[in-house]
């Protein structure tokens, strides 16, 4: 099998062309171990030739879930004569369609220098088909309005490609071509969305979970490790996920700040951590499953004292999204059976009846001198755990 990849935005990048196309190749290549598929790269295109006829499925399986991707298609090849077009198509189709069936051909001719023009070849080929898809002809007929069956053709500088079914790609851009974020992954539906939107976007990621054991279960964890995994499968290159244990800071806040306000200062020491944690892993962003007004947390006035003290961008790409909206994209992401699975989150655990809302910046500081940010925060980047995530097989094969 021979599958033509398509890519839209990034053939329109001018001088970082290459290095989009260069990193999209090498990106698919890597999302193709351990399967018997070749990647060739010429011209505007790339072609992936899969030798071994159990792995097809699989390969169109994982090509569609490469960011950069725009779609991709199953193709025949013809030279580039009239009779070796006619006779491939009519190959592919009488392995693809039984007839009665209608049909329309569409050629588009990249190649100005090829002989006849797209109606002309159209023409001809319908006619081809027609005389030699079956001895009764009353089987097939053309319908150029709403065919059963479109065969596109498309002439280029040296070959022909055939093709009958295109399949979507994730779109976007290729990962990495952004740069690294650090992803606080929560077992909600929303960061795991926000996670894979900036992914989309060309920005590879680690996630960082902050997590409360005993008051959050080893089941919590376990939920945001399969959400980590399902984020992986979108991803050529491992993704990390590290466990910060955030009980004893969870209790020093209990302690010592007014209820109304934990949430508040507990959000503040996330931002912190994932800051620091970011450093060390040189990533250049923060990312978050926050959503404008969503919750008591998500006003601008929290937000800000939340991440007033980082000195990084922080992404936000669910903002502007409603739930439903984020339960919709978390479902074609594969995200949303996971984050439906009961457990308990650290915000849960402790969240106060009445959360301020819009909390006074000088009150959340004097706040917090009654704990001691440094000595926790350096506790906490010396005890966390790592487990990487890596794409696995969908589809089994011999
Ligand atoms: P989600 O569905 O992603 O859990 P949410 O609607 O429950 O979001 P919050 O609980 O206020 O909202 O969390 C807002 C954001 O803070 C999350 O989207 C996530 O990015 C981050 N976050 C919350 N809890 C944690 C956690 N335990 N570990 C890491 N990040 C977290
Ligand atoms: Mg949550």
């Amino acid at each position: 099998m021979l599958y033509l990849i398509r890519y839209g935005e990034i053939a329109l990048k001018g001088k970082n062309r290459k290095f989009f196309v260069d990193t999209l190749t090498r990106n698919i290549k890597e999302s193709l171990q351990g399967l018997e598929a070749r990647i060739i790269s010429e011209h505007s295109r790339i072609f992936v030739e899969v030798n071994k006829e159990e792995h097809d499925e699989e390969v169109k399986h994982r090509l569609q879930r490469v960011f950069g991707i725009v779609s991709l298609s199953p193709v025949s090849t013809a030279d580039l004569s009239v009779e070796d077009i006619q006779e491939r198509a009519l190959e592919l189709l009488q392995s693809s369609h039984t007839p009665p069936f209608t049909f329309k051909v569409e050629t588009r001719r990249a190649n100005k220098s090829f002989s006849y023009t797209s109606p002309e070849m159209n023409k001809m080929l319908g006619a081809y088909l027609l005389k030699n898809m079956l001895n009764n002809m009353e089987d097939i007929s053309v319908d150029v309005h709403n065919p059963d069956v479109e065969l596109f053709v498309e002439i280029r500088g040296q070959e022909a490609y055939l093709f009958l079914e295109s399949y979507p790609g994730p779109g976007g851009l290729p990962l990495g071509v952004s740069g690294k974020g650090l992803l606080l992954l929560s077992g909600g539906i929303d960061s795991p969305v926000a996670g894979w939107l900036c992914m989309k976007r060309g920005l590879q990621i680690e996630a960082v979970h902050f997590h409360s054991y005993p008051f959050t279960s080893e089941r919590s964890k376990e939920k945001v490790k399969e959400l980590a995994q399902k984020l992986a499968e979108y991803s050529s290159s491992s993704i990390n996920l590290h466990v910060i244990p955030f009980t004893e800071i969870q209790k020093e806040i209990q302690l010592h700040c007014p209820k109304e306000l934990s949430i508040t200062v507990m959000r503040r020491m996330m931002f912190r951590l994932g800051r620091d944690l970011a450093q060390i892993l040189r990533a250049q962003v923060l990312i978050t499953g926050e959503s404008l007004g969503q919750v008591a947390s998500q006003t601008i006035e929290n937000m800000h004292a939340a991440s007033i003290g980082v000195d990084l961008p922080v992404f936000r790409p669910l903002l502007g999204m409603d739930k439903q909206e984020i339960i919709n994209k978390s479902q074609t992401i594969n995200t949303y059976d996971t984050s439906i699975k009961p457990y308990e989150d650290c915000c849960t655990v402790f969240l106060p009846e009445h959360p301020v809302t819009r909390p006074k910046l000088s009150r959340v500081n004097e706040i917090e001198q009654n704990l001691d940010v440094d000595a926790l925060i350096e506790k906490c980047l010396h005890n966390y755990e790592t487990f990487p995530f890596k794409l696995t097989r969908q589809h089994t094969y011999i």
